[in-house]
Order: C-alpha cells, then structure tokens, then sequence
C-alpha cells in the first residue's frame, strides 16, 4: 500500500506524532515504577480537530518535556538551518528532507507550515510553549493544567499540488489512525460525529468522545484475524522499511517460559546494517506493556537481522533494566527465540530454496561471521545454515550437499578464493580441476577463507584451497613422471630460483596447469587471498609464502629449458613469467613500467 512513498507520503505525520505521544505515556509508566510519587492513571491520547481555524492539537498526559528538553529534543533541527533553503524546493524536496532527518516529530511540517509544542514535564510547576515555523524557534513559558503535552499543528493551505485539507475532517484522521496507529496500546480520542436515535427512531447527529484505535497489539490478536496486509504494515510502520518483510514468524510458546513472537525477516539488508547506528534486539513486552526497545539480550548477535516484538508472560515488571539482563527468564527466552529463528532458517533453506536464496544474499555473511566469532564457538549452531557458489552451476550449495555430490575417490572439500565469482572462474588453477570433474566452492566473501580455520572440516572432509602447494591428486605414475621432468629441468629452474629469489620461496613443476604457463600458488596457512584481505585491513606483515608453479606440458617450458642450456640468459623471462603470475593472482606488479617495456620489447621482435 505504501510501498515506496513512506517518506515522501505526508499522512505519515499523524503516526509519527502519535507514536510520540505514546512513547511519553510508556516513559511516565516507566518512571511510576520505580519513582512511587509519580502516577500514571488514564493514560491516553487526544485528537482535536479545529475546522474554523486550521489547527490539529495531539495531546497527551504522558512524561512531559521541560524548557531544555524542548530546545534539545525539538530545536536543533530548527536551529541547523536544514530547512532555510526551503522556499525554494517545491513540496516533494521539502518532504524528502524531511525524511533524511527521519520521519519523526518534523514530518509534522509536511502538514504545518507552524507547529507549537506545550509541554509540562512530571513534577513541574510550569510549563512552556515550543513555535517554530521552520524558520526557527522560540520557547516561552505558558500554562498547562495537566502534565503532558500538546502538538498544536496549523495546517497549511491547499496548493495546486497538494491538498491538505483532507486533515482537517474528523473522518480522514480517523482513517489514518486505524490504519498506521490501531495496535497503540493506549487509548486515541477523538470526537466524531454519529447519529442517535430517539425513542420513536429519529436520528440526530451529535459529536460523541470515542477511542478509535482497538489497542490490541497486533501480535496479541488472533492469527486468523490479521491480514497479511496487517502484518506487513506492522513490519514497514515500525522499522521504516521500504519493502514487504522476506519472512514473518508469529508464534505463542507455552510452558515454562510463556510468550508470544511476532518475528520478521527484512527482505533486503538495512542500508545501515553495518554501521554502528543500526538497531539491534527486540522489543520486549510483559502482557502487552512496553518494557524495552533493542532488547539484544532475546536474541543471538548472529541472528541480529530479526526484527519484531516479544510479548512475555512471566517477567514481573518490577524488575530495573540491570536486573533484568540477569534474569534467567531473558536467557530462557533467549534460547528459546534463538531455537525457532534457526529451525525456521531452516525449513526455509530446505523447502524455499528460493527464498532463503534472497535472504543469504543479503544476511549470509552475518551468519558466516557468526561461525567465525568466538573461534568458531557458535559453528555447530550455524555450520548447516551456511551456503556457497559452486563450479556445479554458480548456484548455493550447502556443505551437507557438497559432501553428498563429492567424487568417490575424493577426501577433502576443495574451494578457490577470489574477489568475485569472475575473478575466481579466470584463474588458471581451476581448468583442470573442473577437467576433472571436482565441485569447487567459490569463496567469494572475504571471511569465507578465514572461515575455514574455525571450520576445519565437515563431515570429517578436510578444506582444501585449489590455490595452495599441497594438492594432491596426481597417481604415483604421474608423481614419478613430474619427478623425472624436475630432474631433467634442475639447471633452469635452479636458475630461475635465483632471478626470483627475493619473491617466491619455491619453483617448482606442476600437473595442475593447462592452458597456462604458470601460476602462484601459496605454501602455508596464509593463502594469496588472505594476504590481499589482511593488506586491506593495513596488517602489512601478513605476506604469504609464494611459490611459482611451471606447466611442463607447456610450449614455453621446452623453448625456456633449450635456451637456459644453450647457456642463454633467461634472466627477463623469468621475471616475466613471474609478472604473469602475480597477474594472474590478481596481485600487484612490483613494476609495471618495467613489465610494460619488456612486453613491447617482444612484440616488437615478433613483429619486425
Ligand atoms: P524519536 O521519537 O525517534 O526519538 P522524534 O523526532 O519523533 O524522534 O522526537 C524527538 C524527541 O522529542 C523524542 O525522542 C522525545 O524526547 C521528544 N518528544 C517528541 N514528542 C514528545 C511528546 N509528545 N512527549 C514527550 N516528548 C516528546
Ligand atoms: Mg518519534
């Protein structure tokens, strides 16, 4: 329904100012907990509409804000100057600034061209009026008989774009709060209009106080009275997303931990989602109360993509926030939340392969790093939720079903590292092993590698990187034969050692090249990958130990080993051959002036 239009739709003020009014009632509830002088009787939320004069007021008796926290809370946008420039956006702009602050108090200047907020904070004597008409603002004090504060809106003029009129009937506000603000749990008045009848059945329209929103939280509603469009909106109004949740999980747990769920699975990753701003944790309730925001304590940092609401029946709400992170209830429910989100990862990857598909894409590698953390302490939980492209067909594999599809005669689980699937399917180590009909997995994430020294194996299948010295897959005869190559080669790659011995640790000949002269592959625990990745990470000091592989089948081989013993200087094309390796691997020439020139040098006794 508004899909797309969140910021930019201007009914969205009226929720905006709402869910403020009701997170002031939950801050007064809060404080009337612990502070026993401070009461929080009849909480509730007012809507009146002023036709005559234009004017919108939200009320409510919640916490209240004092003279500093008006200026804090409300000023600074104001005050930044954000919106000087304003008369000169047309009424789109205007909206789209306003949702880069994020929709909150000032999409309420999508509607008003003036805004006055009066205030009374809990326990003072006085209150004060906050105005602003974007320009700027001012405070002064004022009366108000009750604590709470009123959002007086002046609702602008219609324009040619944009009518905003429609806000000032009784009957579209109450429309707009039973659709974004119907599971606000504290009562919205508002006088509406309604006919009576007299004893002998004639109507008269009077104007009657009514609560217009159900206040029954959605999560608490029966399942079969939601709507998926219910559920939906509930996900996009709280977290501000764009797009339908991927998954929703609404389930009711009884026994020695009673609660009720009502979980979500974002559809794309959250634009934040890697940055310090980005919210994690749920919101937790105890029988429909506000207890806490970003609850991270329910749920595993592994599954930290979960959004959505927890409802317990148990925790007593005397409890202080300290005490609560202690409480074996939250580990209770932690485990228990942490249960179903895997076992519903899992269903998913084995009954929606499509979905889970999406849903790796954009939260895998969280569920990769998940297994990596802690040295792998978590990797049981995690291991079979893992996926990865495969040379089979580029598509997801699971490890359980790269096990399943191994060859007879194979032992370990073999994979090529790279930047990207491309970079990977360019390799010249790869020809011949897809020649031979083994699946490689392709890491393409850079904690994929790492990954594998916390992993070590599955199912007793040890990693093995196609890209490492040690692959061995050649039959005796074959080992004996490229013994017997070696032997005969000892002076040219002696000499070829010599030029690069500063660069690699070994030259060696190998069976796994085709089409290509050489390649690097790396020798120790520390993989060509790995290395790039540390660098970017600045660690420096992370060097791997390069080893030059020679194709002996190769043409150039033959002509090098004639030259070298006709006692020819093969000096530049060892070091050539050593530029295309590092090319090859995707590494930095250590002069890619020099390799230039030297490569114009051939071309040019080719070509005269
Ligand atoms: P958010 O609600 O995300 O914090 P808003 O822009 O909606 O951001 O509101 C800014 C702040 O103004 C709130 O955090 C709150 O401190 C204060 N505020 C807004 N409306 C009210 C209100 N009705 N009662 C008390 N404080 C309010
Ligand atoms: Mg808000």
């Amino acid at each position: 329904m508004m899909a797309n239009s969140i910021y930019t739709n201007t009914d969205i003020f009226l929720r905006e100012l709402i869910s403020n009014a009701s997170d002031a009632l939950d801050k007064r509830h809060i404080l009337s907990l612990t502070d026993t002088s401070v009461s929080a009787d009849d909480p509730r939320i007012h809507i009146d509409i002023n036709k005559k004069e234009r004017i919108i007021t939200i009320s409510d008796n919640g916490i209240g804000m004092d003279e500093q926290e008006l200026e804090d809370n409300l000023g600074t946008i104001a005050r930044s100057g954000s919106f000087e420039f304003k008369e000169q956006l047309d009424e789109k702009q205007e909206a789209d600034i306003i949702g880069q602050f994020g929709v909150g108090f000032y999409s309420a200047f999508m509607v008003a061209d003036l805004v006055e907020v009066r205030s009374r904070k809990v326990g003072s004597e006085d209150a004060h009026l906050w105005t602003s008409d974007m320009d700027g603002y001012e405070i002064r004090k004022q009366k108000r008989d009750e604590y709470g504060t009123d959002v007086i809106l002046h609702i602008r003029k219609n324009s040619k774009e944009k009518k905003y009129d429609k806000y000032l009937e009784s009957n579209e506000i109450r429309n707009l709060i039973k659709t974004y603000s119907d599971y606000i749990r504290y009562p919205i008045e508002m006088m509406v209009e309604t006919y009576e009848y007299d004893d002998e059945g004639k109507s008269k329209k009077v104007n009657k106080l009514q609560t217009i929103n159900s206040m029954q939280p959605l999560w608490k509603k029966n399942k079969k009275d939601i709507s998926e469009e219910d559920y939906d909106n509930f996900y996009m109004q709280e977290y501000y997303d764009y797009a339908k949740p991927l998954k929703r999980l609404h389930y009711k747990v009884e026994g020695n931990t009673s609660y009720t769920a009502l979980l979500y699975i974002p559809s794309q990753r959250p634009f934040n989602y890697y940055s310090s701003d980005y919210k994690t944790g749920l919101k937790l309730y105890s029988r429909g109360v506000f207890i806490k925001d970003e609850a991270d304590e329910l749920v595993s940092d592994y599954f930290r993509f979960i959004r959505g609401v927890v409802d317990s029946d148990d925790l007593s709400l005397n409890i202080s926030r300290e005490i609560l992170q202690q409480d074996y209830q939250m580990k209770a429910l932690h485990k228990s939340i942490d249960k179903k989100i895997k076992t519903t990862l899992e269903k998913m990857r084995d009954d929606q392969r499509e979905d889970y598909e999406k849903f790796f894409d954009n939260f895998g590698a969280q569920l990769k790093y998940g297994c990596y953390d802690n040295f792998g302490m978590n990797k049981d939980v995690l291991i079979d939720l893992l996926m990865f492209r495969s040379s089979r067909s580029d598509k997801y594999v699971t490890l359980k079903e790269y096990v399943e599809n191994m060859k007879e005669d194979q032992k370990e689980i073999y994979y090529a590292s790279g930047e990207s699937l491309e970079k990977i399917k360019q390799l010249p180590q790869l020809e011949k092993m897809l020649e031979k009909d083994y699946e490689i997995l392709y890491f393409t994430d850079p904690v994929d590698e790492f990954l594998t020294s916390v992993i070590r194996d599955y199912d007793g299948k040890a990693f093995k990187s196609i890209l490492k010295g040690d692959l061995d897959l050649d039959s005796q005869e074959e080992k004996q034969e490229l013994e017997k190559k070696s032997e005969e080669a000892k002076d040219l790659l002696e000499k070829i050692k010599e030029v690069l011995k500063d660069k690699v640790s070994d030259v060696r000949l190998s069976t796994r090249l085709k089409t290509y002269p050489v390649c690097l592959v790396s020798d120790d625990e520390l993989s060509i990958e790995m290395e790039k990745i540390l660098k970017q990470m600045d660690q420096q000091g992370a060097i791997a130990q390069k080893v030059l592989e020679i194709n002996p089948d190769h043409e150039l081989f033959a002509a090098l080993k004639k030259h070298a013993e006709n006692n020819e200087d093969i000096s530049e094309y060892a070091t050539l051959l050593y530029d295309q390796a590092l090319l090859m691997a995707g590494l930095e020439l250590d002069d890619p002036s020099a390799y230039a020139l030297k490569v114009s040098d051939l071309m040019l006794k080719a070509l005269n």
